[in-house]
């Protein structure tokens, strides 16, 4: 087995073991995930359903936002899983959160059968609104600030909070 082979299968089992955990007391549709960050910690996700159907967040995103607010930012790979008749499919939802921080990112779904299939987030979102897309257009960068701006550098000087008075 190859180390590819190796790293998948145990993300694969702590996505079983997170989807376990599950709380869909509603849908009853239990998904695990399972993200390994570049600095080797893996977050385990579940989804967790609400009575308030609209609330729910999906493992993935459970995951995700676990290993963000505990200061990861860069990230190796995920596997996900679900009782489904093929490799479980990401929501769009959760599609957009991944590529936001791991566009490239290994991404393992699989079935509790055992098949699986490898794609990366982007290849799960084609044509994906990102930060790319915010870079200010000359004088309207007035009251920008985000990274994604910051990072643009605007159009030269006095670009960046600059104002028009
Ligand atoms: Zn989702």
């Amino acid at each position: 087995m190859s180390r590819a082979q190796d790293l998948d299968a145990e993300l694969m089992q702590q996505a079983i073991a997170a989807r376990a955990r599950a709380y869909v007391p509603y849908s009853r549709f239990a998904v695990g995930a399972a993200l390994l960050t570049a600095d080797g910690r893996i977050f385990q996700g579940c989804n967790v359903e609400n009575a308030s159907y609209g609330l729910t967040c999906c493992a993935e995103r459970v995951a995700i936002f676990k290993a963000i607010s505990e200061g990861a930012r860069e990230f190796r790979a995920m596997a996900v899983v679900a009782d489904t008749p093929e490799p479980v499919s990401p929501c769009g939802a959760c599609r957009q959160v991944l590529v936001e921080f791991a566009p490239g990112m290994r991404l393992i779904l699989g079935n509790l059968k055992g098949a699986s299939r490898v794609t990366t987030p982007a290849d799960l979102l084609p044509g994906f609104f990102g930060s790319q897309q915010m870079v200010p257009t000359g004088a309207t960068a007035e009251g920008g600030g985000g990274p994604a701006r910051d990072a643009a550098g605007g159009n030269g000087e006095g670009a960046r909070g600059a104002r028009l008075d």
